[in-house]
C-alpha cells in the first residue's frame, strides 16, 4: 500500500529507493540529487533516511525509508525487489512509466554495457508491474492504482497496462540471467571496487552502485 506523506516507504532494496526519488520528484520537477544518508537498526528492517537536493532550485527533502533486509554486497547489483510480493513505493502504473523510460533511453545508447543495464532495469520494473496483476486478468487490480493519474492513465490507454501487454514486453525482452551476464563485466568491476572500499574501511562503500545509475530521470 502507499505510504502517507509523513509515513517511512517500504523498500526490498536501494535500488528500489532509487525508482521511488526518480518519481517523486521536487515540486518544481527538478530530479533530485543524493546529499547524505543515515541508517538506524540491524536486523530484517532498517530505517534510511535519505538527504536529497533538487538539481533545479536546490530544494531540501529527506526521504525516510524503511529496508526489508540490508544490502548484502554479493546479491546482484540493480536487483530492485526479489520477492514476488508487489512493491509497496511505487504502483503499477509508476512501474510501468518507468519501464517505458528505460526502453526508450535504449535507443539512444551506444554503450553495450549500458543498454544492457537498461534493458535489465526496463525488464525488472515491467516485473513489479506484473505482481500487482492477477495471472490472466487483463486490467490491473483497482488497489494497483494508488492515484487518480495513474487511474486516469489506464482508462485513457487500458491495453498499454492490460496482463497480455506487460506479457509480450517481458516475452521481447532477454531473459534476466542472459542481460545479467551482459552485465557481468560491470559486475566484475563492481566487486573488485566494493572489496577495495571495504578494506578502507569507508562507511558509505554500499552507494557505490550509484556511480552506474543512470544520469537521465524519466520525464
Ligand atoms: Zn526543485
Amino acid at each position: 500500500m502507499p505510504a502517507t506523506p509523513d509515513e517511512a516507504v517500504r523498500v526490498h532494496s536501494v535500488q528500489e529507493e532509487y525508482f521511488y526519488m526518480m518519481v517523486h520528484r521536487c515540486a518544481c520537477g527538478g530530479p533530485w540529487r543524493q546529499t547524505g544518508d543515515a541508517r538506524e537498526g540491524t536486523g530484517p528492517r532498517v530505517r534510511h533516511r535519505v538527504e536529497a537536493e533538487c538539481f533545479k532550485c536546490r530544494s531540501h527533502r529527506t526521504f525516510a525509508f524503511v529496508l526489508d533486509a540490508l544490502e548484502d554486497s554479493k546479491e546482484p547489483i540493480r536487483e530492485i525487489n526479489r520477492t514476488s510480493a508487489p512493491s509497496r513505493a511505487l504502483d503499477a502504473v509508476e512501474w510501468m512509466g518507468l519501464a517505458r523510460f528505460y526502453l526508450g533511453r535504449i535507443e539512444r545508447l551506444k554503450d553495450p554495457v549500458l543498454r544492457s543495464q537498461s534493458l535489465l532495469d526496463a525488464r525488472q520494473c515491467v516485473e513489479e508491474a506484473m505482481k500487482f496483476h492477477t495471472p490472466g486478468v487483463e486490467p490491473p487490480p483497482a488497489e494497483s492504482l494508488w492515484s487518480d493519474e495513474s487511474r486516469r492513465k489506464v482508462a485513457r490507454d487500458p491495453a498499454s497496462f492490460a496482463y497480455s501487454a506487460l506479457k509480450a514486453m517481458l516475452e521481447k525482452i532477454p531473459s534476466m540471467d542472459r542481460l545479467r551476464q551482459a552485465d557481468k563485466m560491470e559486475q566484475r568491476e563492481f566487486e573488485q571496487a566494493v572489496t577495495a572500499l571495504v578494506k578502507e574501511r569507508r562507511p558509505k562503500w554500499w552507494q557505490f552502485w550509484k556511480r552506474f545509475s543512470r544520469r537521465k530521470p524519466p520525464a
